[in-house]
């Protein structure tokens, strides 16, 4: 039943639908969370009339047999046709809605740029915990009736009863019974008898029983440094967006510990001043106590959200923030969604990191999603990054976004020197030992001279990356997605890093018995190992997210570190972002060509980025830090470019290399994956939808190209045979409109799935 009309859906007035006339029919559209995912029309009952907003949760009956299943409101409107071929809504679920118009809007727009549906859509944008009113009870609450408002019949009262039923008329709010016996030190009979005479009437509320965790904002005082002359310039532009009133984004290219925070901090001042509310987003490893104190000690309400919060503390976070009590709200991507009544200003810190894409539907980019909100509320955007992404860089530098920029760092430090080890000149046996002699010296220099601290970067965790028998030459390898698994130590255990599969660790190789499996291949665990036995007197910790699944256990191991308990901190990209250590002199790279070479057209960049990220680690204090990065491929562009901190000499370099293929930024990237169970079926799938792709480019006679389908690096996941196809066209909306209809026309067969991932960042 219902119809589906996608032009003309969703009108996006915030008042309810109000019943003026007899011959109109107030209408709802509804969408579901699981196919068919509507949007379907409901005709709204009367006693619903007025009271339903777009985001709330109805119960409507789908299908021949009425199926009662549960939806969200999407849109309401008048309809002066057929409203008797229009089934009706059963009942509602909530008493308020769930989110405002305006990112009802939002969700319209990422539903139709990231062809998802908007029940789907809505499922991330509200929180699960919010939906079920996680943390919330039932409150029994009474209150004056009418009568009581009329003195001559309260005279009548027997004397208890009256000074109890004033007690009650005096609070001017509602109370539960127990706030009234102790107001009015009476018994629960004397209410009961008030109730009896119809004095006092109860009724029921949902009211939160998470209270939060007690923490109100303790604002330390104390003046904020003077701002050098570029912060002050860069704070400029962004409070003239601010008081334009306009949608625009401003990209901050600062290095790093140039001082960028510091002037996010001051534009949120200015937007308190103007009783809005700020949204930071930072990638989730960034979401320190660190980042947490400096908001926390700067602002009276902040709100940190991150992604393993209970379901109550979420939901008392949302409706604190829905209240317009929080100044501040810093957290993940999602946060984008947090339904601050006034925005006024977005902050997007750490710009080019990989995780503000969701890698789960809807498949959003934070920082897309970020510019549209921006856009429908008309506030500034602020991106920041001292390794911006090209994509933002090259919209900064044509005009789209404004360019401010903080080319020095705070004091004038020095950016710190890098230097690059050529693993082929120092040659290492790496099965023996991951460090060069170079490295080994500098380690002993800081440790022994200079009582610093050391950060080692190595970007694969696990002990060894590849268990291989050296007589029959079987590589161990993960039944479901065919790639080699990893040596973990701690356990004794191999496992896949695509889909955890774990066995035990053979002691003689499977398939041919011989007793000396060899393990090779180095994974931060290896190398934790190896520099203990080297530094036996310095105190380590390792940081990968084998270390870190406890939580607490990150903010265990900074805190440790920033002490000075432990004097080398070694592992994954996760000790790469936002730290902030003054004694920090040395930072090793211990192998800068892991992610150098995967069939990704970012793969130098994301080197780039990482290799710069983690340099700017050192040197943030008084004394000069050093950078030594060892690597395969020193006279790479990305890494050269790194060793320099020369970041407009490598986005130069490497937009003439995107250019001629059309690459983003120069191009509209989609990918769409294909996947199932029997290889042939997928592969024939996916030819069949490439075919009928290109013949819709050729219809439409739109710029487009179509590639592949071919195998993906990683053809085979968690049992799932995949292929992968590539679109690419410079016209905006091109792809949108290929990728609309094939969707709307395809009938997938037995055993095969697609997805389309709009602007994907994972090729793998
Ligand atoms: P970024 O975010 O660019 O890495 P930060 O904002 O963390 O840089 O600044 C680096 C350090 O310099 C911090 O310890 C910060 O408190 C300090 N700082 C920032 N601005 C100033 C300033 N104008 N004067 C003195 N110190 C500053
Ligand atoms: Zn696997």
């Amino acid at each position: 039943m219902g119809e589906h009309r996608q032009g003309e859906l969703f009108p996006s007035d915030e008042t309810p639908w109000e019943l003026d006339a007899q011959s109109i029919t107030p209408v709802a559209h509804v969408v579901f969370p699981e196919a068919p995912f509507g949007p379907y029309s409901y005709r709204i009952p009367e006693e619903l009339a007025g009271k339903l907003m777009p985001s709330m949760r109805v119960v409507v009956p789908l299908g021949k047999g009425d199926r009662e299943i549960t939806g969200y409101v999407f849109g309401v409107e008048t309809a002066e046709h057929r409203p008797q071929a229009l089934k009706s809504i059963l009942r509602c679920c909530d008493e308020e809605a769930l989110c405002s118009a305006q990112l009802i809007e939002l969700v319209r727009w990422m539903s139709q740029y990231y062809l998802v549906p908007a029940g789907q859509v809505m499922e991330a944008v509200i929180p699960a915990g919010v939906r079920a009113g996680a943390g919330t009870r039932n409150q029994l609450l009474l209150r004056p009736t009418e009568i009581a408002s009329d003195d001559a019949f309260l005279a009548t009262l027997p004397p208890k009863q009256r000074q109890t039923l004033q007690q009650l008329i005096l609070a001017d709010e509602p109370l539960s019974g127990e706030q009234l016996r102790n107001l009015a030190q009476c018994s629960d009979g004397v209410i009961k008898k008030l109730r009896e005479t119809g004095f006092i009437e109860a009724f029921t509320e949902r009211v939160m029983a998470y209270e939060g965790d007690g923490k109100k904002g303790e604002v330390e005082g104390g003046m904020p440094p003077a701002l050098t002359t570029d912060q002050r310039v860069a704070l400029q532009t962004i409070f003239s967006a601010l008081d334009s009133s306009e949608h625009s984004t401003i990209l901050l290219h600062g290095v790093t510990g140039s001082g960028k925070t510091e002037v996010y901090m001051q534009a949120i001042e200015r937007t308190i001043q103007f009783g809005k509310q700020t949204i930071v987003l930072v990638p989730e490893i960034s979401l320190t106590p660190q980042t947490r104190s400096r908001f926390e000690n700067r602002f009276r309400s902040v709100a940190v959200l991150h992604s393993n919060m209970s379901g109550p503390e979420r939901n008392f976070q949302w409706r604190r923030i829905a209240s317009g009590d929080v100044q501040v709200v810093v957290g993940p991507r999602s946060a984008i969604f947090a339904p601050v009544p006034q925005l006024g200003l977005v902050i997007l810190d750490e710009e080019h990191e990989g995780s503000f894409k969701q890698d789960k539907i809807p498949r959003y980019h934070a920082r897309d999603v970020a510019i549209h909100r921006t856009f429908l509320e008309k506030v500034p955007l602020v991106l920041g990054s001292a390794t911006p992404s090209l994509e933002t860089y090259y919209r900064a530098k044509t005009g789209k976004y404004k360019l401010v920029s903080l080319p020095r760092r705070i004091l004038n430090r020095p950016m710190p020197e890098v230097r690059t080890i050529d693993l082929r000149v120092n040659r290492i046996d790496v099965n023996r030992s991951s460090l060069s002699q170079p490295l080994v010296q500098a380690m002993k220099k800081v440790l022994s001279e200079e009582d610093g601290q050391i950060i080692l970067l190595l970007n694969r965790r696990g002990f060894s990356t590849r268990v291989q028998c050296p007589s029959c030459g079987l590589v161990l390898e993960c039944p479901d997605c065919d790639l080699p698994l990893t040596f973990h130590r701690d356990g004794n255990k191999a496992m896949c890093h695509y889909c955890d599969y774990t066995i035990s660790a053979p002691q003689q190789c499977p398939k041919c018995t011989h007793s000396g499996i060899r393990y090779s291949g180095l994974g931060t665990q290896r190398l934790e190992l190896e520099v203990q036995a080297m530094f036996p007197d310095a105190t380590l910790s390792r940081m990968d997210s084998d270390t870190m699944r406890k939580p607490g256990s990150h903010e265990r191991t900074l805190a440790d570190f920033r002490a000075g308990r432990t004097k080398i901190l070694l592992g994954t990209q996760m000790i790469a972002k936002g730290l902030d250590f003054p004694n920090v002199l040395l930072v090793g790279v211990i192998q800068a060509d892991t992610t150098l070479h995967f069939p990704d057209f970012r793969a130098g960049e994301k080197t780039f980025q990482l290799v710069t990220q983690v340099a700017g680690r050192t040197g943030r204090g008084e004394r000069a830090g050093e950078v030594l990065v060892q690597t395969f491929s020193p006279e790479h562009p990305a890494i050269i470019a790194a060793c320099q901190h020369d970041f407009l000499g490598y986005a130069a370099v490497e937009l003439e290399n995107r250019k001629p293929f059309g690459y983003p930024p120069f191009g509209y990237l989609a990918r769409v994956i294909f996947r199932g169970e029997q290889q042939q079926d997928v592969e024939q799938f996916a030819e069949s939808f490439v075919t009928r792709a290109r013949g819709l480019v050729q219809k439409l006679g739109c710029k487009a190209r179509v590639l592949g389908p071919s195998l993906p690096p990683i053809p085979k996941l968690r049992g799932s045979y995949r292929y992968h196809a590539m679109f690419l066209s410079d016209q905006p909306g091109a792809l949108h409109s290929i990728l609309q209809q094939l969707q709307a026309n395809t009938k997938l067969p037995e055993g095969v799935l697609y997805l389309i991932d709009i602007d994907p960042i994972d090729m793998l």
